[in-house]
């Protein structure tokens, strides 16, 4: 197959900037490309470019550490099986490959360009593989970098080396540690730095922000996802899907992507079966049924500090803090915390303007709407046991830990415990220890020990969810001491149980709220 040139030179792409510079030290695939291909190669193309942008599609967060070497152990491992080199590993002096990684974005995004409903994941991967590339396979100067905003007639100034220092001493730049490249500094227009504004990751000063590399870099990689949106809606008006040569690829193409497709499909359908976090969202806390859930599968600290906002129609700072941030572990949206849990309590006895005023940044800072940005997961079990005790009026901690022993044993028998298994549950609590308490308070009402010992609140929260969709206990281990160390078989419990992590990727376990 021979890429035809005379359709893209005949019509120019109303979006695209005609002073392109298409030798670039990296491919922004501006251009159609070059040489001849077989049908098999193209599949060939093809399915590696297919691969690789599936690897970006599993690791979204491909910056952190650990995703960092499995996208780069994804992409050393996609198989060439026409040609010999994986053209996806980028080669600046290798004019073959590069080609070939050309050719293969092309053959994506071609076809792509008949069904919109792939463009959003068309889009998005390729960004990622490019910023993947500018941050760990291709180091531009900030010289080349600057070509390529300006071939996309982006507006933007090179701030003067000898300007630098001034920049550094106004505190403008340089307070970005993690960016090494301070001292290549561009100066945008504030409406072009939106995204980083809004983060707080740039300085302004007379209406401008100053980027360093890392921003530009980000910067690059935003123009060209809004180029390859052009170049999508162009290719969608003018690729002429009756030539009959195109329609052979096309099809030929089809039929690399429907084996993929099915392997992706069959891929995500086992990750899920494997994947707890899938349980998570059925059993995520209903705001709507909060009371029943509060009652039957908060762990003792979030029960009484759910009970205690209903009580009091308000919550202290940290009582709040991890009231909050349990609830966003357990699946409550911000807007659902707010208004239907929140709000309704504290405008008992405050207005809406003054719940507004004092609160309402305090609860989107949890769930990392403001400030710096990072929500919080739940906090752990230790961490409510040792940090920040609670004052007199404090509602916050482990009862276990905190309450005096009158407290906790009223406590348990208002939560329709046992007098023999309270006092079984005080023996730990007397030993101080408090974890194993809460497993064993855990176990006495539920009819089954945990799966894995408690150790965060929402843990505990949703293995009893788990468990109240379990059989009961077979009829022979029910009752008296065996029942203590009711077994719970591997088929049945486990998979169910093993909740690996309760932090997910934007978030923290609250250290530095
Ligand atoms: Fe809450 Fe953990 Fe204490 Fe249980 S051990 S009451 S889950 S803090």
């Amino acid at each position: 197959m021979e890429f035809d040139h005379t359709v893209a030179t005949t019509k120019t792409n109303q979006y695209s900037s005609p002073e392109i510079n298409h030798d670039g030290p990296i491919n922004l695939y501006r251009t159609p490309p070059d040489g001849h291909l077989t049908l098999e190669e193209c599949q060939d193309l093809f399915r590696q470019r297919l691969e690789a942008l599936h690897v970006f599609e599993q690791y979204p967060d491909f910056l952190s550490k650990d995703n960092k070497d499995l996208v780069k152990s994804g992409i050393e491992q996609i198989k060439s099986h026409v040609f010999k080199t994986n053209c996806i590993k980028s080669n600046q002096y290798d004019k073959e490959r590069q080609r070939l990684d050309h050719s293969s974005h092309m053959l994506v995004r071609m076809y792509c360009i008949r069904d919109p409903n792939l463009w959003g994941w068309f889009k998005s991967t390729e960004r990622r593989l490019l910023h993947y590339r500018l941050l760990f396979d291709m180091i531009l100067t900030a010289d080349q970098l600057g070509l390529i905003l300006q071939s996309f007639r982006f507006k933007f100034e090179r701030v003067p080396f000898a300007e630098v220092p001034n920049l550094k001493k106004e505190h403008v730049i340089g307070w970005n540690l993690r960016d090494k490249g301070q001292e290549e500094v561009f100066k945008v227009h504030f409406t072009n730095a939106l995204k980083f504004i809004s983060k707080r990751s740039v300085a302004l000063k007379e209406g401008y922000a100053f980027l360093t590399r890392s921003e530009i870099i980000i910067l690059v990689c935003d123009i060209f996802e809004k180029h390859l949106e052009s170049e999508l809606n162009y290719g969608s008006q003018h690729l002429n899907l009756s030539l009959p040569q195109v329609q052979h690829l096309l099809d030929s193409l089809e039929v690399v992507y429907l084996d993929y497709d099915e392997k992706v499909t069959e891929y995500k359908r086992k990750l899920k079966q494997n994947d707890p976090n899938g349980y998570h969202n059925t059993a995520a806390i209903d705001v709507d049924d909060i009371e029943d859930l509060s009652k039957n599968h908060f762990p003792p600290c979030m029960r009484y500090l759910y009970e205690s906002l209903k009580e009091d129609n308000h919550l202290k700072h940290m009582g709040r803090v991890l009231f909050a941030s349990f609830l966003r572990s357990g699946g409550v949206p911000m807007d659902s915390a707010i208004d239907k849990i929140f709000r309704p309590e504290f405008t008992k006895k405050i207005t809406n303007e003054k719940f507004k005023l004092n609160y309402e940044y305090n609860f989107r800072h949890i769930y990392g709407k403001e400030g710096h940005k990072k929500a919080l997961s739940c906090f752990s079990c230790d961490k409510m046991i040792n940090d920040n005790p609670p004052g007199p009026t404090d509602k916050h901690g482990c009862p276990f830990k905190h309450f005096d022993s009158t407290r906790v044993r009223a406590m348990m028998a208002n939560h329709g415990l046992k007098a023999n298994d309270i006092e079984s549950i005080m023996m730990r609590v007397d030993g101080k220890e408090y974890k194993s308490a809460c497993s064993l308070y855990f176990e006495f009402q539920r009819g089954y020990p945990p799966s894995e010992p408690i150790r965060i609140p929402v843990q505990f929260y949703y293995q009893s969810r788990i468990l109240a969709n379990m059989p009961p206990p077979p009829l022979e281990n029910q009752g008296g001491e065996e029942n203590h160390g009711l077994a719970i078989t591997e088929g049945n419990l486990k998979e169910a149980t093993t909740v690996p992590s309760y932090a997910d990727e934007d978030s923290e376990m609250g250290d530095d709220f």
